[in-house]
């Protein structure tokens, strides 16, 4: 594999053009952003982490049934993935209020939600990725909605594969973010699954070994990162 041209420099991730027109590859970078990108910071070692933890969640909705565009790792901060043609939508799904649901619902940080809960954002940064529902998304012609269905379904499955397997670990799904793309025809998974789109609490003393320590400067960042690749992969 060759690395070719920048495609796109993100906030967390570069992306570069491979030898192969349907391939790209993914480098974790070990900047951070809050705010709409009004703060910024680097978590030394996250990109390293992120790259491994992605691996790792990738292979085990793959074992599980879970189509992504995860190919390989290639290197520490390298990933190689199928080239997508992304649905500009950030699909979250939600067990347990946090962030920005705090206010929205005026509830309590840490309650419950009966059901699962998946929101939609539209990915614009000029915008500041205001939130829409499904009329929004087919008024917009941002994915059709058999693709919104097979994004739905596969967004309630992540949940349950990840919450089980998360169990084992001591650790609570909180919530999470995910992205999806097109690739012949095909809608599949994307992007990174990591502590920089998840929230994850100890099970027992509901310590955040997630962003949000950098979010809210709770110190010991890259500590609560390393923290979660032990946990699943030791
Ligand atoms: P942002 O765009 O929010 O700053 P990142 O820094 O994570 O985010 O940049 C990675 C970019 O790569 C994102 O825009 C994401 O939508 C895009 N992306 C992720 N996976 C793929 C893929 N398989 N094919 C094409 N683009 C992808
Ligand atoms: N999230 C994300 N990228 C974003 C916004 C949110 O990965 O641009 C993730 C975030 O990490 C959390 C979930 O989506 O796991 C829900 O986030 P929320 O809406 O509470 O937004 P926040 O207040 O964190 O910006």
């Amino acid at each position: 594999m060759i690395k070719g041209n920048l495609l796109y420099e993100g906030k967390a991730k570069t992306v570069f053009e491979t030898d192969n027109p349907k391939e790209l590859l993914i480098y974790f970078k070990d900047d951070a952003t809050a705010l709409n990108g009004e703060k910024h910071g680097i978590i030394e070692g996250k990109g390293v982490i992120n790259n491994k933890l992605s691996e790792f969640f990738f292979k085990q909705l793959k074992d599980r049934g879970i189509k992504s565009h995860f190919v390989e790792k290639a290197g520490e901060r390298e990933m190689i993935v199928k080239r997508l043609d992304m649905i500009k939508l950030e699909v979250v799904v939600r067990n347990i209020v946090a962030g920005s649901l705090v206010k929205r619902l005026g509830k309590e940080e840490g309650t419950p939600l009966t059901v699962p809960v998946v929101e939609y954002y539209y990915k614009s940064d000029e915008l500041g990725d205001p939130m829409l529902n499904r009329y929004h998304i087919m008024a917009l012609d941002l994915a059709k909605i058999d693709e919104l269905n097979q994004m739905e379904h596969v967004a309630f499955s992540v949940n349950n594969i990840l919450r089980e397997l998360l169990k084992a670990k001591n650790v609570d799904l909180i919530d999470f973010k995910l992205e999806f793309g097109r690739f012949d025809g095909e809608v599949l998974l994307a992007d990174e699954i990591s502590p920089d789109n998840c929230r994850f609490w100890d099970t027992v003393t509901h310590e955040k070994l997630d962003k949000d320590r950098f979010r809210q400067d709770l110190g010991g960042v890259v500590e609560a990162y390393k923290e979660m690749l032990d946990r699943l992969t030791l």
